[in-house]
């Protein structure tokens, strides 16, 4: 959604308050897309500090669905942050530089909470602490119960020595 700044601009030393909504429905982050489901309207306070600049600050609190990095299963992963940039509107366009939230005299705010977002997101996602994961031979998930592949072999020290024996036999032939 985009608000119009030409209002705040006019009007200087005054504080206005919006709310706006989120449009994306995904986050895409190059290497994945998160779905955003359950997404709050965004509250956004402009403060025209004077001389064409603008303070502006944001609340936004939404959900991302993000795959368990263990099983891959989807993980709500709920986000509340704020956001807040100074705006400079006396100056000629390219002279700014991360103003990419600007488009003219309107304030995109899916772009500002966008801006915000990689510094929040978790750095381990787990559909549970206690996840299993899933089985690396078969790809069960071992959440829903054993798969009855022969774990102890995808210990790489026994594979070593299972290695060793089937070398020493091979050789013996
Ligand atoms: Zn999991
Ligand atoms: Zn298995």
């Amino acid at each position: 959604m985009h608000i119009h700044l030409s209002d705040s601009l006019s009007h200087e030393q005054e504080t206005r308050e919006y709310t706006a909504q989120i449009e994306a429905d995904v986050l895409d982050i190059g290497t994945a897309r998160y779905p955003i489901t359950e997404k709050k309207p965004v509250r956004v306070r402009i403060t025209n500090t004077g001389d064409k600049k603008l303070l502006i600050e944001a609340e936004a609190s939404f959900v991302l669905i993000m795959p368990c990095d263990r099983c891959l299963e989807d993980v709500r992963v709920p986000l509340s942050y704020s956001v807040s940039r100074t705006a400079d509107l006396g100056e000629a366009p390219g002279e700014s530089e991360e103003q990419a939230y600007l488009d003219g005299y309107d304030l995109d705010v899916d772009t500002l909470i966008r801006d915000e977002l990689f510094v929040h997101l978790p750095m381990k996602v787990l559909c549970r602490e206690d996840c299993k994961g899933i089985c690396n031979r078969c790809g069960a998930n071992l959440n829903h119960g054993t798969c009855g592949c022969d774990v102890t072999e995808l210990d790489p020290r026994m594979a070593v020595i299972r290695d060793i024996f089937k070398n020493s036999s091979e050789n013996m032939d």
